[in-house]
């Protein structure tokens, strides 16, 4: 059955799940747990998990980032669904990261944390528990699965052997499927900004996915979008999910540093950066600060500016009107820069970023919070409610000092001076409601 692809919703992703419309599960006969294989471009095995009450009848099929990868698939694409049967695995090979630094019984660790879960030979896996804690809180530790036995996906059960590869995860060959890296950014690490992100989408994900679109209509794509509002709400990240997203090339400049550059070199560089994005595209440049660069000619005046914004503009018009490479502004001073960068043809569209409210928060929590071991305990809801005026950045923060608090809290256990550390131990280690109180003062 063909059905349409969608985000999941970001407390969901990162665990191969695919969330499918209830009347369509229903009729392919489907129930949570059940693995179903997804084809797009290429193919990707995930597991059944119940459909979002909104989405009954509509013929969704909601995947996070790396599954859309996998398919190859992007969001709105319809892919083929089929339920798959997919074997037990006797034995997988895991390899872990080069800086791991973990010792002890890993392997059934990880085997009790992903059990169910179908894996391929050369996928990596983030490891979304305990372990996570390591890498600073929030960031999940990538596995690799080095081989599998039998091989083809294959499900972990309770009694699939696991073991450590020699080899670290860095030298093991991505899955011949899809052959992607999976991506660094998808839509389900951003939190509170569902319409922006349609909005962000419609205009840039659209035209470079589908030029014919835009051709046979008529219209232009747009070469420049601008992002604007508070630091710290979200800008960079929307622009790195778009990226990748569409697979397109992403090439990020900073304001400030071109300005801070030597007599002509800021022109030069600028001109660098296009040229390496025409010969990459499709691409995106992300160019943070945007105000420091091109401010309103009367406010600065000086000859570099000036002559830094001839260059800018002129590089944009230069650029043709395919869509094929975008330019994605960033400020939080919108009133600041140049109206000529604001016409036709330039920066013309413009999306603000704001603070996020209530559910924004929550949503921005849930992204931070997936790969901890929180305690049954944290209520997400309280925090989300009592964090009025915070935005991502301050709720990431957040996130990370509850991790290192619980950290501390069990520092006494850790032998610290061992070269490694016990991953039982470690494995052991929860997030509560002191630690999150304790970051909540901070
Ligand atoms: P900006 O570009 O608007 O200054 P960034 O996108 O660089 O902000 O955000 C900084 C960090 O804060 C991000 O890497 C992310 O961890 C976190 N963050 C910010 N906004 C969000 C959001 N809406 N959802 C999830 N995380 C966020």
């Amino acid at each position: 059955m063909k059905l349409t692809v969608k985000p999941l919703k970001q407390k969901d992703a990162g665990r191969r799940l695919a969330a499918i419309d209830r009347v369509a599960a229903e009729e392919l006969e489907l129930s949570g747990g059940d693995y179903i294989r997804l084809e797009g471009d290429s193919t990707a095995i995930a597991r059944v998990w119940p459909g979002y009450p909104e989405d009954d009848d509509t013929g969704v099929v909601r995947i996070d980032g790396q599954l859309r990868q996998e398919a190859g698939a992007g969001i709105d694409d319809r892919v083929e669904v089929e339920p798959a049967d997919v074997e037990p695995a006797e034995r997988i090979t895991i390899a872990l990261p080069q800086q791991f630094g973990i010792r002890g019984n890993v392997g059934s660790i990880i085997r009790d944390k992903l059990s169910g879960q179908p894996v391929t030979q050369g996928q990596t896996i983030r490891f979304p528990l305990g372990l996570g804690l390591m890498g600073g809180g929030s960031q999940a530790v990538p596995l690799k699965i080095a081989s599998t036995q039998p091989s083809g996906t294959v499900v972990i059960t309770d009694s699939t052997d696991v073991d450590i590869s020699e080899k670290p995860a860095e030298e093991i060959a991505e899955a011949s499927t899809s052959g992607a890296e999976s991506p660094d950014v998808a839509y389900e690490d951003i939190g509170g900004l569902d319409d922006e992100l349609e909005q962000v989408r419609e205009m840039i994900e659209l035209p470079m996915r589908h030029p014919e679109l835009f051709k046979r209509l008529g219209i232009e794509p747009p070469k420049g979008v601008l992002l604007h509002g508070p630091p710290g709400t979200g800008k960079t990240l929307i622009a790195k999910a778009v990226a990748n997203e569409i697979d397109a090339h992403f090439q990020t400049l900073s304001g400030p540093e071109i300005m801070s550059k030597y007599y002509g070199e800021s022109e030069e560089q600028l001109r660098e950066v296009f040229e390496e994005a025409e010969e990459n595209a499709p691409a995106i440049v992300f160019m943070d600060e945007l105000d420091s660069i091109a401010p309103k000619r009367e406010e600065a005046g000086g000859d570099v500016e000036r002559r830094v914004v001839a260059q800018l503009l002129s590089l944009m018009d230069g650029l043709e009107e395919r869509g094929e490479v975008v330019v994605i502004g960033a400020t939080n001073r919108v009133d600041a820069i140049d109206p000529a960068l604001r016409r036709g043809g330039r920066f013309d569209r413009e999306i603000e970023i704001g603070v996020p409210d209530r559910d924004g928060r929550k949503e921005i929590l849930q992204v931070h919070t997936r790969n901890m071991p929180l305690s049954e305990g944290v209520d997400i809801d309280e925090y989300a409610e009592s964090t009025h005026g915070f935005v991502g950045a301050d709720l990431e923060s957040l996130a990370k000092e509850a991790g290192m608090n619980a950290l501390r809290r069990i520092r006494p256990q850790l032998d610290l001076d061992a070269e490694e550390i016990d991953a039982e131990v470690l494995d052991s280690i929860e997030v509560n409601e002191s630690d999150m109180k304790e970051a909540m003062k901070g």
